[in-house]
C-alpha cells in the first residue's frame, strides 16, 4: 500500500500544488478505512483547520481524484457521492441505490484492450470509470421482513 509521503511527492512530480489543506484532505482519506462523504471529510479536517469551507474540501477532494489517487464513488448521484483512498490498488464499487452504501469489489474486471470509440480509433485511454448499482442485502431483507 501507498504511503502518505509517497503520495505527495508523486503529486509534486505531477505538478499538483500542495496546500495544507489539500494534504490534510488526504491524510483523513487515507486513514479512514471506509469512503467518506465530502461532509465526513470536512468534519474531520476542520479539527485542524477550523475555518475551511465544505467549498474548499470539496474542491481538494475532486483534484484529489483527477490525480487517481482517491475515487469518487456514486457517479450517478454525486449530491451523496463518497471518497475513498485507493492509492495503487484500482478496484471498482457497487453502490446500494436504496441506502446508499458502497462496497469495494476486489479486482477490475474491465480487459486491458478496449475496443476503440468508433470515430476515434487512436484514441488513448489514460484511465477508467466504472460503478454497479443494484440493492444490498440488508436493504433486501427488511424489505421482504
Ligand atoms: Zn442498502
Ligand atoms: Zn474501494
Ligand atoms: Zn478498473
Amino acid at each position: 500500500m501507498i504511503t502518505l509521503q509517497e503520495c505527495l511527492d508523486s503529486l509534486k512530480q505531477n505538478g499538483q500544488k500542495l496546500t495544507p489543506q489539500r494534504t490534510e484532505v488526504l491524510r483523513v482519506l487515507i486513514h479512514s478505512r471506509h469512503s467518506l462523504t465530502a461532509r465526513d471529510v470536512h468534519v474531520r479536517v476542520k479539527k485542524t483547520f477550523p475555518h475551511v469551507s465544505l467549498d474548499t474540501v470539496y474542491r481538494n477532494l475532486l483534484m484529489l481524484t483527477e490525480s487517481g489517487y482517491v475515487s469518487q464513488i456514486n457517479l450517478q448521484n454525486k449530491a451523496i457521492s463518497r471518497f475513498e483512498f485507493q492509492g495503487d490498488d484500482h478496484h471498482h464499487h457497487a453502490v446500494c441505490l436504496t441506502c446508499g452504501a458502497t462496497f469495494c469489489i476486489d479486482s477490475c474486471f474491465i480487459p486491458k484492450k478496449l475496443p476503440s470509440p468508433r470515430e476515434d480509433k487512436d484514441f488513448r485511454v489514460v484511465s477508467h470509470a466504472v460503478e454497479i448499482y443494484g440493492e444490498c442485502s440488508k436493504c433486501a431483507q427488511s424489505r421482504s421482513a
